[in-house]
């Protein structure tokens, strides 16, 4: 029975950021390369979670301003996101 999974190849400093290699893996070949790129150092949660890689903390983590969107009548986060993305204009 073949197995098909990520396996995760390399990663490599660039300053602030890391960049991760995975390959997607089938029948023993690798048919998919991803390439990312993450503030986190976690490899595997970084995948899995682009709010991690992108912004360094899982998105319950990430704390609030207590300002509300006009627009989208979400709340706008530390990172001056909401769900329409005005707050961050
Ligand atoms: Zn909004």
């Amino acid at each position: 029975m073949s197995k098909t999974y990520i396996r995760y190849d390399s990663s490599s400093d660039q300053g602030e950021i890391r960049l991760m290699q995975f390959s997607l893996i089938k029948e023993d070949k690798a048919i998919w390369r991803i390439k990312l790129v993450s503030v986190s150092s976690d490899e595997m949660q970084s995948l899995m979670n682009p709010h991690l890689s992108q912004f360094g903390k899982m998105c319950y983590e990430t704390g609030s301003t207590g300002y509300i969107c006009p627009i989208c009548n979400l709340e706008i986060d530390e990172f001056g996101l909401c769900g329409c993305g005005t707050g961050s204009g």
